[in-house]
């Protein structure tokens, strides 16, 4: 991910380090006007100056003349204060390229998880929640941004600046500066320590944020079941106990990078004391070239390498911090889909005869859950399928529609194994109206198109054939009736009903219907099952049944039995086998 980062912006990149290059050394040229300053100040005089400062007094002298004391004072104040100007101006011209490149690497971070979240296997979320999944597509981002992306900033400014600092200590003085170099190395081992602390830490703090949060989603998604079984405290009990899971281990990640801050600034001043101790018995003795003036220039430029070899190592720490949101962010990219068009994949051309199963096996992970089945859902019939809960109906429609490839057989499209075909283009064979029906905060009208383009005209026909047009009439802003989040506002007939006429304006050659479980009104039940009935004349439909009574009229019932198909018929041939069917409808 750095490299990809880095070759990216490289051209945006190199213009911060030379900005950067040029901050640090209009810094140096700042500090350097600090010895002639003292000098005119304790000593009356610019004569005697260290040659950088008489190299740049000199040059100034060409510019303005220097020919009385105050007049020269005001000169190097102004003079400073226009390098210093100019060092910001640097320093703000680097961070203001660095804004793009922050927020455009965020951006298309942000684009390529989402794309990502709408392409994830459907197996996914056997063993993930979705509370983690938004975790790293939203906090994980985040905290890319505040610490590996600091840390690259930081990294692209403080080398430099340590280097040029150091490299200008040591022209004033190589005997100090050897002092300071040496104190250097003990602060990077002990933050560095703390840093793989960190990285320890808040990799588990990733993980009990992401648990939290899918905690919240469970919460908001079954708010009426929480009501209706006073299950409030219970929830709210659960919630307690991962807060204060997760605030145990935020406190230590906090605590722990706190820490960078005070230790290497501790670090700091003590080799600024060591450095004085050395530097005023220099000054003292008077034996080395080291002059007062030239001593407090140099503990003020020492100051200066305080922050950057700060900031290099809580860069480290903070990249450590990063590189756990970095793995779970590389880790998620990297989810593959199980199905996946084959190099020489074949758009369909159409569906002309049938669908069928050919001794398929299928399992999630171990046990088989559908075994050696056989199954033919010709064009324009309609199949239900039937069986106890748990039989193997879903996943059998799953299959159907390619949401997971079969572990063994084959589905055969025309006589063409599916696995040739591009997943896209067969899947635009099916439309599918699920139990659980999913309705979005908006419109009607919008809930039916889903975005896709049609006319008033084709959204009216679409609901006629669902039967929801009239009760859609009959509300105040009609089509434009907003249905609440998730469609509270509607019952589940209706939504069921909606749900259909957005499977119908599909103009898919295929419905899969899988019936809702929950128990409708009686007047909902017969709406919904008139539509269907009406719409398997025009389509070919396949039809998880969770009751027996809307299936009769089916061309051939599939009983499904511990992943088996046991039996296959009409209602009246089933009935008159006496077989499971018939065990399953007196039963009921
Ligand atoms: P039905 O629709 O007939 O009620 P399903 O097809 O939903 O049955 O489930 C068949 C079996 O597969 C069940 O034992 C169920 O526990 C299991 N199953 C369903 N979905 C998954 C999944 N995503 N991961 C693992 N096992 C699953």
């Amino acid at each position: 991910m750095v490299r990809a980062f880095v070759s990216r912006y490289f051209f945006r990149l190199l213009g911060v380090f030379l900005l950067n290059v040029l901050y640090v050394l209009l810094t140096v040229f700042t500090f350097v006007m600090i010895e002639p300053f003292v000098k005119l100040l304790f000593r009356g005089t610019l004569e005697g100056l260290s040659p950088v400062s008489a190299f740049v007094m000199d040059k100034i002298a060409v510019l303005v003349p220097l020919d009385n004391l105050s007049r020269s004072m005001v000169v190097i104040i102004v003079c400073a204060v226009l390098l210093f100007f100019l060092r910001n101006l640097a320093a703000y011209g680097s961070q203001w390229v660095m804004a793009h490149v922050r927020s455009d690497f965020l951006y298309r971070l942000r684009n390529r998880l989402y794309d990502k979240m709408i392409s994830l296997p459907l197996g996914y979320f056997t063993k993930q929640s979705r509370g983690d999944a938004v975790t790293r597509a939203v906090n994980d981002t985040q905290e890319v941004e505040y610490t590996v992306l600091t840390s690259i900033q930081k990294f692209l400014t403080d080398p430099v600046a340590l280097i040029c600092y150091l490299a200008f200590l040591f022209y004033i003085d190589y005997q100090l500066s050897l002092w300071a170099v040496l104190l250097m190395p003990v602060a990077f081992l002990i933050i560095g320590f703390l840093a793989h602390l960190l990285k320890r830490s808040s990799k588990t703090y990733r993980e009990r944020l992401g648990v939290l949060l899918a905690h919240v989603e469970e919460t908001l998604a079954g708010l009426r079941v929480i009501y209706g079984f006073n299950a409030q405290e219970r929830a709210y009990r659960k919630f307690a106990r991962l807060n204060q899971e997760f605030h145990q281990n935020q406190k230590k990640v906090y605590r722990q990078s706190y820490l960078a801050n005070p230790l290497s600034e501790f670090l700091g001043v003590s080799s600024v004391m060591v450095v004085l101790v050395i530097g005023g018995t220099l000054v003292l003795s008077e034996r080395s070239g080291l002059t007062a003036e030239l001593f407090i220039t140099y503990i003020a430029l020492f100051t200066q390498i305080i922050t950057p070899v700060s900031n290099i190592s809580s860069a480290f720490a903070d990249f450590r911090r990063g590189e756990a949101a970095m793995d779970r962010i590389r880790e998620f990219l990297a989810i593959e889909d199980n199905v996946e068009d084959s190099a020489d994949a074949l758009p369909v051309e159409g569906f002309t005869r049938d669908i069928h199963f050919h001794d398929v096996s299928f399992s999630y992970s171990d046990a088989n859950v559908l075994t050696h089945v056989d199954l033919t859902v010709p064009k324009g019939k309609t199949v239900a399928l039937v069986g106890p809960s748990g039989a193997g109906k879903s996943t059998l429609a799953d299959l159907l529609m390619r949401f997971y490839d079969v572990s063994g057989g084959e589905i055969l499209l025309d006589g063409v194994p599916v696995s040739r075909y591009r997943v896209a283009d067969y899947r635009r064979l099916f439309a599918l109206v699920s139990q659980d029906v999913m309705l979005f905060h908006d419109t009607i009208y919008n809930n039916i198109t889903l975005g896709c383009p049609a006319t008033m005209a084709e959204v009216e026909e679409a609901a006629k054939a669902a039967n929801i047009y009239d009760f859609v009439m009959s509300l105040p802003d009609g089509f434009h009736h907003v249905v609440g989040d998730r469609g509270v506002a509607l019952s589940g007939g209706q939504r069921q009903r909606v749900s259909i006429a957005r499977a119908v304006l599909r103009k898919a050659p295929v419905l899969v219907l899988d019936e809702a479980t929950s128990a409708m009104d009686t007047e909902s039940e017969m709406l919904v099952r008139q539509s269907v009935e009406a719409l398997s004349k025009q389509h070919t439909v396949v039809m998880i049944a969770h009751r027996l009574s809307t299936v009769q009229h089916a061309d051939c019932i599939c009983v499904l039995d511990g992943g088996c198909v046991v039996e296959q018929g009409t209602h009246e041939e089933l009935m008159a086998r006496k077989g499971a069917y018939y065990q399953l409808v007196i039963s009921s």
